[in-house]
């Protein structure tokens, strides 16, 4: 349920080993609020063709709250950060799912009715959309098992009594630059950081098909804030964003954490229905598509290609796999937001940190191929020193 990067990828998965797949998306053009940007990993595992990237970011400029600016450019020219937009990758995606046999269908799903056996199936009560009118026909379908991939504000989740994640808040807006300023966001994006724009996150200009992307994040207990934060950024970014058109505002949940329960009877969550979203730097696009994939693998693999019903204890395998799997990551990126976001001084050390040539190494590495490549223990020790160092001079130079 939910045709985002985590259904699609799921149905994808399931369609191949040929098992009866129903795929549910209440909107086929949605444009998810996103700054859509992936790491240059998921175009090879997700064999995503190269239109898709509507722009290859070679430079990210990371910009401190004194406004000191450090660029952490990839040298490689194979090498980039994707810029996507969302409605095109979405659609790419389960329209793939559906050539390989998913059913897709246009609807949206209202409400779940949950089995009273382990061998009964689970009713979907969903609007048909597909004739155009706006509410739909009102139509059920039993299934074997459920995924659930409908993002933040998931109904499966809530249906299993999933219980309840933080959350960030994000805004953003659309903005149309005159080709003089686009030009310098040709393959650059920029992270600012600082108490004005996010007191727990960053907020970013994220280079998108023909305009820019501006938002923030913040979490849920800071909501109130997040047009004061907005006007932060769009006040730190104002000289390039000079001229600019606003085209559009949006705005949506992030999670945190996972949920406390991911897998209930034979329902499972992945994606941001499950709270896969790292800390950080936000990202989560590939983390669905991976988890819907982890997911779907898994329940081939218990069904034996479909002949069998799976059980709960056959998808917990998939939180097995998963939590081993990328556990290490969410954890670190957890710490560095415990320590580099947290004050000021703290996010003008981290800025200089990223200066040094490790780092960005480190730092790319991690993020463009998802594998913490251990660095030898000389530049180990040089990072830890320099981390230990930023800090204490970010805390003596702090007011
Ligand atoms: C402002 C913002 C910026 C972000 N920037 C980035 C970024 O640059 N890079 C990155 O990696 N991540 C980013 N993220 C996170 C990323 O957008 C999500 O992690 C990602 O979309 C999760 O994918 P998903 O498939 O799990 O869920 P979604 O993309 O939310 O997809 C869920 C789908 O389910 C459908 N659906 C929901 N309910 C129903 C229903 N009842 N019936 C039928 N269909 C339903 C929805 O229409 C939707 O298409 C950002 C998030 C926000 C809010």
């Amino acid at each position: 349920m939910g045709g985002g990067p985590a259904g699609a990828s799921a149905a994808e998965t399931l369609a191949k080993a040929g098992i009866e797949t129903y795929l549910f998306e209440r909107r086929l053009d949605n444009c998810k609020p996103c700054g859509g940007a992936i790491p240059l990993c998921m175009v090879d595992e997700f064999d995503l063709p190269p239109d898709i990237i509507d722009r290859r970011v070679r430079q990210m400029k990371m910009i401190s709250p004194s406004n000191v600016e450090v660029d952490i450019k990839l040298t490689n020219p194979h090498e980039y950060i994707g810029m996507c937009r969302r409605e095109i990758l979405d659609a790419f995606l389960r329209h793939r799912a559906a050539r390989l046999g998913a059913q897709l269908i246009h609807g949206l799903v209202q409400d779940i009715t949950l089995p009273q056996t382990s061998t009964e199936p689970y009713l979907l009560h969903y609007n048909d959309l597909s004739n155009g009118s706006p509410t739909g026909i009102p139509k059920t379908l039993a299934v074997d098992v459920v995924i659930g991939a409908d993002g933040a504000n998931s109904k499966v989740a809530k249906a299993i009594d999933a219980g309840d994640y933080n959350y960030a808040i994000a805004f953003q807006e659309r903005i149309r630059l005159p080709q003089e300023q686009m030009r310098y966001y040709e393959d650059r994006a920029e992270m600012y950081v600082g108490d004005d724009v996010s007191p727990d996150f960053y907020a970013w200009v994220f280079p998108k098909y023909d305009h820019v992307a501006v938002g923030t994040g913040t979490m849920r207990a800071n909501k109130a804030d997040i047009r004061q934060l907005q006007a932060g950024i769009r006040k730190r970014a104002a000289a390039r964003l000079q001229g600019g058109e606003l085209i559009k505002i949006e705005a949506h949940p992030i999670p945190e954490h996972p949920r406390p329960r991911r897998v209930v009877g034979r329902v499972a969550l992945v994606g941001d229905a499950a709270g896969y979203v790292t800390k950080s730097s936000g990202e989560g696009i590939y983390f669905a598509a991976k988890s819907g994939r982890m997911c779907a693998e898994t329940i081939v693999e218990a069904s034996q290609g479909g002949k069998r019903l799976p059980t709960e204890l056959d998808l917990r395998q998939y939180l097995r796999r998963w939590d081993k799997t990328y556990g290490l990551t969410y954890a670190v990126l957890d710490l560095l937001q415990r320590v580099f976001y947290r004050s000021n001084a703290a996010r003008e050390a981290f800025v200089e940190m990223c200066a040094d040539p490790d780092v960005q190494r480190l730092t790319f590495d991690s993020y463009l191929y998802k594998t913490v490549v251990p660095a030898s223990p000389w530049v180990q020790l040089k990072i830890t020193a320099k981390t230990i160092g930023s800090l204490l001079r970010g805390y003596a130079l702090a007011p």
